[in-house]
């Protein structure tokens, strides 16, 4: 385990444009449940998961329904406001201030990467701090809209102060296409990063799943001198892909990510950091 964390804070070191992938075991730690987990959201209220799988439609046939189905339905995400980053959040907010990472892409929509002080976080299933103009991609901090007024003065659905559309909270729905601008923006990031740093995430839901895909199937060529003393060109990995997981995932399986260092990313990216900084001393 030792020898993996050096391993780790000596490919950050080395690296020129390392991101982050991060998912909801990041968020665990915190005391936000997950969806699928054995004390998932979903796992224990199937009738949650169903209603979920149609608010997109609800929203794109009846703004307005949808809005009061908002207001008056329970919040099943509960406390999340209420929720403070964890040391591996800071962990990956101070690689960013060490100028080492340069981006952290997340599927989490609690807002703690943002709340911990990373600066270029793509909230690639929205956050629950925005809404969001599915027509034209604007989006607004929540305060700037009062839905309960609205609702009472009769207006709802609120609408975008840029094209007059119907908005809904940034979160992307089941069924919802990801917004374009971090969908373009994460793809980007995935074609050049040279390090990939995924934590809490087995990476399986698409298309966030095709990032660390992308990241793999990067090579750049490199000359060679074979035995013979001619030299060749050979197609190398160009990415290091490190996994942070509790468990083993497909990411590990299919040998996607270089290697995994297995526990608690709350403890392991803290390690990993101080490492860093031993190294660089
Ligand atoms: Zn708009």
């Amino acid at each position: 385990m030792e020898s993996l964390i050096e391993r780790a804070a000596r490919d950050l070191v080395k690296s020129h444009h390392a991101i982050a992938l991060t998912g909801a075991g990041m968020s665990t730690e915190s005391g936000i449940p997950d969806f699928r987990g054995p004390d998932g959201i979903w796992t224990k209220d199937p009738e949650a998961e169903r209603r979920a799988y149609q608010s997109y439609h609800r929203f794109l046939s009846d703004p307005k329904e949808y809005w009061e189905g908002v207001l008056n339905g329970p919040s099943i995400l509960g406390d999340l406001e209420k929720a403070e980053p964890n040391p591996g959040h800071y962990a990956l907010a101070e690689l960013e201030n060490m100028g080492i990472l340069k981006c952290v892409a997340t599927q989490n929509v609690d807002g703690l990467h943002v709340k911990a002080g990373n600066r270029r976080v793509l909230e690639y299933h929205g956050t629950i701090y925005k809404l969001r103009c599915s027509s034209c991609g604007s989006r607004f901090s929540r305060q700037e809209y009062d839905v309960r007024r609205l609702k009472e003065a009769g207006q709802l659905p609120p609408r975008c102060k840029k094209c007059g559309s119907a908005i809904k909270g940034d979160v992307v729905h089941f069924n919802e296409p990801i917004p374009s601008d971090v969908a373009h923006e994460s793809l980007e990031e995935a074609w050049k990063c040279d390090l990939m740093l995924i934590c809490g995430t087995s990476a399986v839901v698409y298309p966030f799943a095709q990032l660390p895909r992308v990241a793999r199937q990067r090579q750049f060529e490199q000359e060679r001198k074979a035995e013979s003393g001619l030299y060749f060109v050979e197609e190398v990995p160009a990415t290091t892909i490190i996994e942070v997981n509790a468990e083993p995932t497909p990411l590990t399986s299919e040998g996607i990510s270089d290697y995994l260092i297995q526990g608690r990313t709350a403890e392991i990216l803290p390690t990993i950091v101080e490492k860093l900084k031993e190294l660089s001393r």
